[in-house]
């Protein structure tokens, strides 16, 4: 065993998301790592921009709740790059509000957007993955899928992270014989644009820190060395896990 098994030179990945926080870092630690990568999300950054012009990844423009659209990215990965090695399925939304006033057009967003388009996108991963007989999936998951959140009432985001990790159970049940792992990573309060209102916010921000053992939120770039971990060699023998990244949130 070496440190190269962390590594990921030669490799392809495909980023849902990967236009900023989460995604974004994870998608510049892999290009350090030697992967190239198809990033997506509904529109382009400034900053999924400059890697993409700097050559190592490239861009899918796609609304990934759009039925049609998993299965084409994962096309346009294919076309552009030949193979697909590592899915990470990151791309997700936050909503919240009383359980009993949640009306269902929200409900159907975060219902399609955290748990119907990652299985879409997994599903259109997971041929050429066979096919290759390898592969490596990374679901981004939630803390929010073992506890219940607070100050914010989120009871949708939480029913979706959990379905997540369950998903991530199952599929690494069934595909672990034929090459393929399967793992979820679980944030905590990360900084990124999805926790930066509540961040900002002096009350709600104090609740969650509190709540926080180590004190503090997390980066994205830290989610980004997990993830990294989970896509590698390095995580040969790990799969059906989440592993929980949260400065020790749900440790109480
Ligand atoms: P961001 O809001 O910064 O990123 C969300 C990403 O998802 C963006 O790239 C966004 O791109 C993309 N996205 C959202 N909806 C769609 C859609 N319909 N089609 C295509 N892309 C979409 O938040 P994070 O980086 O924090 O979130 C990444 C993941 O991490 C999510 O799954 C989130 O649930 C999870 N997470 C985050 C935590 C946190 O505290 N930040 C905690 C726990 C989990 P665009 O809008 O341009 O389409």
């Amino acid at each position: 065993m070496t440190l190269s098994q962390f590594r990921l030179d030669g490799k392809i990945a495909l980023i849902t998301g990967g236009n900023r926080g989460i995604g974004l870092a994870t998608a510049q630690l892999f290009a350090e790592a030697g992967a190239r990568c198809m990033l997506s999300a509904r529109s382009e950054t400034e900053q999924s921009r400059a890697m993409t012009e700097a050559g190592a990844h490239a861009f899918h423009a796609a609304d990934i709740t759009d039925p049609a659209a998993p299965d084409a990215l994962v096309a346009a990965t294919l076309a552009t790059f030949g193979k697909l090695d590592i899915l990470v399925n990151n791309a997700g939304v936050a909503d919240g509000g009383d359980f009993h006033d949640f009306d269902d057009a929200r409900l159907a967003r975060i219902m399609d957007t955290n748990l119907i388009a990652p299985f879409r996108v997994a599903r259109a991963a997971m041929r050429p993955m066979l096919e290759q007989g390898a592969g490596s999936i990374v679901n981004i998951g939630s803390i929010s899928g073992h506890v219940a959140n607070k100050p914010q009432l989120q009871v949708a985001y939480n029913a979706s992270k959990a379905a997540v990790h369950q998903m991530t159970t199952v599929m690494a049940f069934e595909y672990a014989s034929r090459g393929i792992r399967v793992n979820a990573l679980a944030p905590g309060y990360i900084r990124t644009r999805m926790a930066i209102d509540g961040m900002e916010d002096p009350e709600i921000s104090k609740v969650w820190a509190d709540n926080t053992p180590m004190g503090r939120f997390g980066t994205p770039e830290e989610m980004a060395h997990c993830a990294l971990f989970l896509a590698s060699e390095a995580a040969s023998f790990v799969t059906g896990t989440t592993l929980v990244a949260d400065g020790g949130y749900i440790t109480h």
